[in-house]
């Protein structure tokens, strides 16, 4: 069976590279980009089975980073995760307004972090099966 693909969209190396590390561990394969651009095209072209989005990033602001891959036919139905340190309530809704479909906090857990994204990766895979 393909491994399953994971595109991280972050411009902290650390993250990135802990992100990596612990996604390579579990079994996926992983794509990296560290700014919008790059992301999107990445995403548009490889079509990742998900996305881990920084909404911190140096030249795309986060609702419209978000808006761009929910409003696109070709990346809209990317499971989209976004990895952030904030916890304010009016700045996580205005992303679940945009499309994104799950929080995960920063810094992450790392023990947490894999199975989570695992559950969710199956989850979706049960909602296509399901209609
Ligand atoms: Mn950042």
């Amino acid at each position: 069976m393909a491994k399953k693909k994971i595109l991280i969209i972050e411009d902290n190396t650390a993250n990135m590279e802990l992100f990596n590390d612990l996604l390579e561990l579990e079994g996926y394969s992983v794509l990296q980009a560290v700014n919008g651009k790059d992301g999107f095209g990445i995403a548009e072209s490889e079509i990742p089975d998900l996305i881990i989005l920084d909404p911190g990033l140096p030249d795309v602001g986060r609702i419209e980073i978000i808006k761009r891959f929910k409003e696109n036919p070709g990346t809209k139905d990317i499971n989209l995760i976004v990895c952030t340190a904030s916890i304010m309530e009016e700045e996580r809704k205005e992303m679940i307004d945009a499309g994104c479909d799950m929080f995960i906090a920063k810094p992450i857990d790392t023990r947490e972090f894999p199975k989570t994204i695992t559950r969710l990766l199956q989850n979706s895979e049960k909602g296509d099966r399901d209609g």
